[in-house]
């Protein structure tokens, strides 16, 4: 049961950086993938392409069963579809944290407001964040105001998470936390994929690891042939 399949995709930027290089991926509902590779070898670019955020030169995208670029496929349905979480948080400063987690389902869903606040709150719970719900961001931590980004991306009830080097942004003391979060979240069977250089939470969580290396995908396998059993 796949949620999101890539086929021969290829990127190449308009400064002619060819970033994406027949890139073939699957990726399971519930699997967690994590992506690993040196910096510039288009980790990212890969992530973007999955919501859009970046367009493809050629190959194919298909996620939930959809098929990106075809005549017919809106965009912005697709996007609801899926979360993205950035290394550095994009919250909006003069929103409390109740108010960024309320924010998209309340513009693009038909819940009611009052569905949408109980659900917030729930989701701020879930990320130990009970208390912070009616402050601003600029008064939490880093690895507080990442928590609270996982929070509103999940708000949109999304089926799959990607995340962009989450936790490359946040003091060391603040890792973990945001980690613990992002385990949880595997464990309900959080279909998501993950950019990052924290090899412990690959060699744990990971289902599978690719290895990009300037811009092609050299391997795709289980930790355990990646980083060996111990
Ligand atoms: P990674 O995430 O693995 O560090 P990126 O996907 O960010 O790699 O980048 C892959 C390559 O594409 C790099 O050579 C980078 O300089 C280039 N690149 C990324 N974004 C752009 C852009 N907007 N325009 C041109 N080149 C880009
Ligand atoms: P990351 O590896 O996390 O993507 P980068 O420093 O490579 O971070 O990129 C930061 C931003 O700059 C991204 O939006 C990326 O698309 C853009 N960028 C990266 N390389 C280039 C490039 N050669 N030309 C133009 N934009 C670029």
């Amino acid at each position: 049961d796949d949620i999101v399949v890539t086929k021969n995709i290829d990127k190449i930027y308009p400064n002619g950086c060819h970033a994406l290089k027949n890139v073939t991926t699957n990726i399971k509902r519930g699997e967690v993938v994590v992506i690993i590779g040196p910096s510039g070898s288009g980790k990212s670019t890969y992530l973007r392409t999955l919501n859009q955020l970046e367009t493809i030169t050629s190959g194919s995208i298909m996620v939930d069963g959809v098929t990106m670029y075809d005549e017919g496929t809106n965009i912005n349905t697709l996007r609801e579809n899926i979360g993205m979480v950035f290394q550095s948080f994009n919250l909006f400063p003069h929103l409390s944290v109740k108010e960024n987690v309320m924010l998209a389902p309340l513009k693009v869903s038909n819940r009611s407001k009052v569905e949408v606040e109980e659900e917030a709150e729930t989701l701020l719970t879930r990320v130990g964040l009970a208390e912070k719900i009616n402050i601003y961001p600029t008064q939490l931590s880093g690895g507080q105001q990442q928590r609270v980004a996982i929070a509103r991306a999940l708000a949109m009830k999304p089926d799959v998470m990607l995340f962009d080097e989450p936790t490359s942004a946040l003091d060391p003391e603040m890792v973990g936390e945001v980690l613990d979060v992002m385990k949880s979240l595997a464990a309900e069977g959080m279909t998501m994929v993950v950019v990052t250089h924290e090899m412990g939470f690959a060699n744990e969580v990971a289902d599978r690891v690719l290895f990009m290396e300037e811009g092609e995908l050299l391997v795709d396998d289980i930790p355990e042939n990646i980083f060996g059993t111990v």
